[in-house]
């Protein structure tokens, strides 16, 4: 059943931690007062006051993140694969390097292997 406003107004969210950009949100006037003038000790959980919201326009009311820009970091975070020879194999292998890793890992060994000039 579709939710129905009693006075809906649209709210800017803060810029995107991805795109920069602020984003519009539209809620209940009277659940955006108490999310911002409520002290957040005395509050109720986001998910109980815009429960007529989805998870992905919370998360852009906190944190300002578009569900799009969120999916696309969250994509760019993947591995990146190259084919590359590992000196303990010693053969070419599937390598691979996650976001937090400087080298690239070989996939049979774990050993570190360089990255081919
Ligand atoms: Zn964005
Ligand atoms: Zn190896």
């Amino acid at each position: 059943m579709p939710y129905l406003y009693s006075n809906p107004i649209l709210v800017k969210t803060p810029p995107c931690i991805s795109c920069e950009n602020i984003g519009i949100v539209k809620v209940d006037e009277k659940d955006w007062i108490e999310y911002t003038q409520t002290p957040r000790n005395q509050r109720r959980f986001i998910q109980d006051i815009f429960f007529y919201k989805n998870k992905a326009d919370r998360e852009q009311i906190m944190t300002g993140t578009h569900a799009k820009c969120f999916e696309e970091m969250f994509k760019e975070q993947e591995e990146e694969r190259l084919q590359t020879y590992c000196t303990s194999c010693k053969k070419i292998t599937n390598s691979s390097r996650a976001d937090y890793q400087g080298e690239f890992t070989c996939n049979d060994c774990g050993a570190e292997v360089q990255e081919e000039e």
